[in-house]
């Protein structure tokens, strides 16, 4: 049976995670951070010592790279270095959340050989499981089957202060002029790069949810997947 998919794209700070979340858990989806896998292989290279800049490095760690993720009791997406727990993986869910390993994750994920290494990984979720996947490319590239395609996205002011606060909350005292800084910087490397580019789908539908409210946003959302997957 061919399992149902939704992919969520849009830049940094769109709300993609959280409106992604809420709506896997409404339609009994797993929810797929693909960033997350991108930022775990940042995390790696930072902890090799490798520059995420550096093309031929990186690929060079690829071999020796294990990432491996699963679902806790807590319903949370954890991300482990080095294999499964059970095989002495490291848990680096938390670990992958700074600014630095955001930084790291635009990098590396610009790298050809990087894309096309963490491709299947992501292919494998939505073959065998429903699925809401948020990314950059999951409707143009990783699922351009997906049964709904929505490109979410807000003014660079509206995401920065969301990131801002998100940054405050987990007790992180960056200035709101260094996030901005580092969302537009993100966007520009996201869109300009030749791999894979943030880009809307043909076929996407645009949310934009600058001034909505969360529960604002995911009632429009759930709207436009409600009317397509039926
Ligand atoms: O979504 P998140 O901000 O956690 O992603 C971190 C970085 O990983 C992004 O800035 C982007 O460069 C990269 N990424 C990507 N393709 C995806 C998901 C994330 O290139 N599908």
């Amino acid at each position: 049976m061919k399992h149902k998919s939704i992919a969520i794209d849009g830049p940094s700070g769109a709300g993609k995670s959280t409106m992604a979340k809420r709506i896997a858990k409404e339609l009994g989806y797993i929810y797929v951070d693909t960033g997350a896998i991108y930022r775990t292989l940042g995390l790696f290279a930072l902890s090799g010592g490798v520059s995420p800049s550096d093309a031929e490095g990186v690929k060079a760690l690829l071999p020796r790279t294990v990432i491996c993720m699963n679902y806790g009791d807590d319903g949370l997406q954890h991300m482990y270095l080095g294999g499964e727990p059970k095989q002495g993986g490291k848990d680096v869910t938390a670990a992958i959340r700074t600014q630095e390993v955001s930084d790291a994750a635009s990098k590396v994920s610009a790298i050809p050989a990087v894309r096309a290494f963490l491709l299947e990984m992501q292919r494998d979720m939505a073959e065998n499981h429903d699925v809401v996947m948020d990314g950059r490319d999951i409707g143009t590239v990783v699922l351009p089957g997906a049964d709904v395609k929505i490109f979410l996205t807000a003014t660079p002011e509206d995401r920065a202060r969301r990131r801002y606060l998100e940054l405050l909350e987990r007790g992180s005292g960056e200035a709101y002029e260094n996030v901005l800084r580092e969302v537009m910087e993100r966007d520009a490397r996201d869109s300009g790069r030749a791999a894979a580019p943030l880009k809307q789908a043909e076929d996407a539908v645009l949310v934009d949810t600058s001034g909505k409210s969360l529960e604002e946003s995911f009632q429009a959302l759930l709207k436009i997947i409600r009317e397509r997957i039926a």
